[in-house]
């Protein structure tokens, strides 16, 4: 069996993985919440931890692996967007309309994730169908004397988990002094956080023995985690922004709840998303959302490519030239493995970069390679090369039917002859209007239009609509 080595953000390392139970190997992965679109930063985690399922199906077996992925449905932004619609003059109580806007919200995420390629995970859980199982932990929380009821709020007490800051390595004292903490009256250390809190008329809240009021984001994760996959379980997974605040806050709730079972084993965190070389932010205006790329005329299968020939652990940098770049390997590896059997025989060499810390630019390097051989021996039967290597991108997630479609081959020779020829015509009457006409028209369309002294050639490029080339000819 494959060993698979994962490097761990707790002991900061890499070491081989071994489950608890190989039977069934268990993954949480920290999900969105669901207030709006996804923007395209939320899909790398969404991408990277859903090739490691893959892997994990390929080396287990597809039905041993339990991968829980939470959506927030409990957030303030809701609350304000329900508010809003009720202000306008929407229809209904304020609980159907946060209801309403959360299920709109997780609408657009499955769709975005699924144009994506990313398997649904075998596991759901909304925060608001757990809350029974947040009070609970709260309770034993209080019990175990690792929290504290203050003014309708429950508050964790760190100074009561001598481990607080092991996973990113910094101390109680340290994070006071660096942190912007919420100072509150009824804090006994500034570092202490919310697990429980009073909510007012105007916003969802569930009876409590501390009155009525929703639980604080960090507790939603400890609970649907134990809940699903029991005290302790295999691997943690989440972008390093969540590192610290929320992945440390629940490490000291599950561990102090449940003392002795460890919670989970590995931990995993991808490195952030840039754009064109920089961080995405709204002043920027470099941010955008997954469906806006799509939309733009990425094919979701492009955006995937592009998020994983970057290793997670290293920043990703989505430039336009990497997707043009993608776009240009996918078309060639669909037309060379079209028609190709995937008997579900994948290349060792792609396994092993895998199995390798996730290692996804390895495993495109080898996809190339055997992308190579077979177009160099054309000549010959390469029926077996080519399901191999279909069945093996497709560990990765690519070239699957699902994803299929955007390729489709466009003839456009006839284009061709035609700009050559009104380039011709331009260089006899030094009048170019009409070539520079055409060409506009041709970049205009997503056409890469490539003119030198031994022709035109035209490639469809990113973003390529054939429906704008009509007309042209
Ligand atoms: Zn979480």
């Amino acid at each position: 069996m494959t060993t698979i080595r994962l490097y761990n953000t707790r002991t900061r390392s890499k070491g081989d993985f071994t489950p608890i139970d190989a039977q069934n190997v268990r993954l949480y992965v920290c999900g969105p919440t669901v207030y709006d679109r996804a923007h395209v930063g939320n899909a790398r985690p969404v991408v990277v931890f859903d090739t490691l399922f893959r892997l994990l199906r390929h080396v287990y077996g597809a039905d041993h692996v339990s991968y829980v992925r939470n959506f927030t449905d409990l957030d303030d932004k809701i609350n304000a967007t329900a508010l809003q619609r009720q202000q306008a003059g929407a229809e209904g109580t304020l609980e159907a309309l946060i209801h309403q806007r959360t299920e709109e919200t997780i609408g657009w995420y499955h769709a975005d994730m699924d144009a994506l390629g990313a398997m649904r995970p075998t596991s759901e859980p909304r925060a608001t169908e757990f809350v029974g199982a947040m009070i609970a932990m709260i309770e034993a929380l209080i019990a175990k004397g690792h929290a504290y009821a203050a003014e309708g709020h429950v508050l964790f007490d760190v100074r009561s988990y001598p481990d607080y800051g092991q996973l990113s390595g910094r101390s109680v004292d340290d994070m006071i002094a660096g942190a912007r903490v919420e100072v509150a009256p009824f804090k006994r250390n500034p570092m202490d956080f919310v697990l429980w809190k009073p909510s007012d008329d105007q916003l969802p809240g569930w009876e409590s023995p501390w009155g009525r009021g929703r639980p604080g984001w960090h507790i939603e994760c400890s609970a649907m985690s134990y809940e699903l996959l029991g005290a302790s379980f295999d691997i943690h997974g989440g972008g390093l922004d969540l590192q610290f605040p929320h992945h440390e806050n629940e490490i000291a709730q599950s561990c102090c709840a449940h003392p002795g079972a460890g919670f989970a084993n590995v931990w995993m965190h991808n490195e952030m998303l840039l754009v064109e070389g920089k961080k995405m932010s709204k002043s920027l205006g470099n941010f955008f959302t997954v469906r806006e790329l799509l939309q733009q005329g990425y094919p979701g299968e492009v955006i995937r490519f592009v998020m994983l020939s970057t290793h997670y652990r290293k920043p990703m940098d989505w430039t336009a030239e990497k997707a043009r770049e993608a776009e240009a390997t996918l078309r060639k590896w669909r037309a060379l493995s079209a028609g190709a059997q995937d008997d579900g025989q994948i290349d060792q060499a792609v396994v092993d970069a895998l199995a390798d810390d996730l290692n996804t630019a390895g495993a495109i390097a080898r996809l190339h390679a055997m992308a190579r051989e077979i177009s160099a021996n054309s000549t010959r039967d390469c029926f077996y090369e080519k399901g191999v290597f279909l069945a093996s991108a497709r560990l990765l997630g690519l070239l699957s039917d699902d994803l299929a479609g955007w390729d489709t081959e466009v003839d456009l020779s006839a284009l061709t002859e035609k700009l050559t020829a009104v380039r011709a015509d331009a260089m006899a009457s030094k009048d170019f209007s009409g070539v520079d006409a055409l060409k506009s028209a041709l970049i205009a369309a997503g056409v890469e239009v490539r003119m030198s002294k031994a022709g035109v050639e035209l490639v469809p490029g990113a973003g390529f609509d054939p429906a704008k080339l009509e007309g042209l000819l």
